[in-house]
């Protein structure tokens, strides 16, 4: 694996910009990138855009996790469908984490890492398999796997009876951005005839699981599905079996960690106490790689906005006005803002340059943002400019439901040729961007995070796993 293009060296970083974590260096990199585009624009070519990566963001979110409350009793296991970036891999292995992977793809791409965790560092957390996968699943040595029905059960008992089964309950998440129950989880009532199938086919189940919805808003839905984990485990023991293994899911958010960490640990302590001896595992996805994904696209046209033109997404509440002017950029719904359609996200933009010439840094909001501050999901962030525009943001392609925001503040003077930036931008972005249209998707430029010390950090483990090769 190399790091393209190569490491580089942090500039000095801007104050306004500080904070414990490495924005600095992915910021100097996307104007380091955007510099050189727009020399070579000026040449008729290249105004391409692009991710900047920092993977000292992702060691960050590592360290933030073991350091909170669950961080000495939950293991990490990463679920690779939401940024399955070989770097992220690679370095999420080399620093201890296991995965979560839900096809033969994401295991095969996880132990053909160089740092290639043990097959039983993986769960197979998909809950409705092809008996395919679940046979090369057993050759892979990959054991442990989910389970809601009872055809999944039979199937498993044909291709890898020596599986580690672990039951994936139906929880509350209708407080979450993404209802994953709507489609998996045994309810309650199934799970203990459920149960007695897997004995009566002397299959080895393990303990339960649980997803309480990805982008989880409330802690309450991890206290009651932890409550009805130990539900389920008593129904196991009723039928002979004696559980030593929970697996809580993913679902967690950088700006709410704090509490939803607080919050999980106490019902743990509640329900699972340490002593009991029962394994704790969590798949989270968007916690580990948001932060660390910064999105740069440029202007490639600019109207004026129609009479009250159609949105195709809807205005934000409150936001009565309609758009000036109608900005193009060069990703879009069907390219990395899949997430705007899949993940029901807002995302913010801020203007790198203006007029082709570099925006004020203390215009760019700091990633991460702080613990516990919600992004605003109103017309923008803070900007700090006095004189802004009402625009609507749109992709490349043919399509008008190709809307990236319909009403934003922008600063006025914003043209073709500007660049506009988006933080927050690495969960589930550009692993499912499509290149309808004949659009590219967006390639990714990292940085281990420059002269903080979470990019030494990373160098270090990446030095010292590269020295034993
Ligand atoms: N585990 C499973 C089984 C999932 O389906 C998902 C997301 O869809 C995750 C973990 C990761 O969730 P999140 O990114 O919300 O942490």
């Amino acid at each position: 694996l190399r790091l393209n293009p190569p490491v580089r060296a942090a500039r000095p970083a801007h104050d306004v910009l500080a904070t414990p974590v490495s924005d600095a260096a992915v910021h100097a990199l996307v104007d380091e990138i955007v510099a050189q585009r727009m020399e070579a624009a000026e040449a008729g070519h290249d105004e391409s855009a692009f991710f900047a990566a920092d993977l000292g963001a992702v060691y960050d979110a590592v360290q933030t996790w073991r350091r909170s409350p669950i961080g000495d009793r939950v293991e990490l296991f990463y679920a690779v469908k939401c940024n399955p970036s070989p770097m992220v891999l690679h370095l999420l292995s080399l620093l201890g984490t296991s995965f979560d992977c839900a096809s033969v793809a994401e295991f095969n791409a996880v132990l053909a890492l160089p740092s290639a965790p043990a097959a039983d560092r993986v769960i197979f957390a998909n809950p409705c398999k092809p008996a395919s996968f679940i046979r090369a699943a057993a050759n892979a040595g990959v054991d442990m796997m989910t389970f809601d029905n009872a055809d999944e059960l039979h199937k498993i008992k044909r291709a890898h009876p020596g599986a580690k089964l672990v039951l994936r309950i139906l929880t509350d998440d209708s407080k979450s951005l993404c209802r994953l129950g709507l489609k998996f989880g045994a309810p309650l009532d199934t799970c203990a005839s459920l149960l007695a199938l897997a004995k009566s086919l002397d299959l080895n189940v393990i303990g339960v699981s649980f997803h309480v919805g990805s982008g989880c808003k409330d802690k309450a839905q991890f206290a009651d599905a932890v409550w009805r984990a130990k539900k389920v485990f008593g129904m196991a023991e009723k039928v002979g079996y004696d559980f030593k293994f929970l697996d809580i899911g993913g679902g967690f958010e950088r700006e709410t960690f704090a509490d939803m960490s607080e919050v999980v640990r106490e019902s743990l302590d509640l329900y699972f106490p340490e002593d009991e001896g029962v394994r704790v595992i969590a798949e989270p996805g968007r916690f580990l790689v948001s932060s660390a994904f910064t999105l740069a696209t440029s202007i490639i046209a600019r109207r004026k906005a129609l009479d009250a033109a159609p949105a195709a997404t809807p205005a934000p509440a409150g936001a009565e006005d309609s758009p000036e002017v109608m900005y193009y950029i060069n990703d879009g719904v069907y390219g990395s803002f899949n997430c705007i359609m899949f993940d029901h996200q807002i995302v913010h933009p801020y203007p790198l340059t203006i007029g082709n010439a570099p925006a004020p840094a203390a215009a760019r909001p700091a990633f991460p943002p702080p613990p516990n501050v919600q992004l605003p999901t109103d017309l923008t962030l803070q900007l700090g400019y006095a004189d802004n525009e009402r625009a609507s943001v749109w992709g490349p392609t043919c399509d008008s439901i190709d809307c990236v925001r319909s009403l934003v503040h922008l600063p006025r003077g914003v043209e073709v040729g500007d660049w506009i930036g988006w933080g927050e931008m690495g969960a589930y972005t550009l692993c499912a961007a499509s290149t309808f249209n004949g659009f590219d998707r967006s390639p990714v430029h990292w940085t281990t995070g420059g002269d903080s010390p979470n990019g030494r950090e990373v160098r270090r483990v990446l030095d010292a796993f590269h020295s034993t090769q």
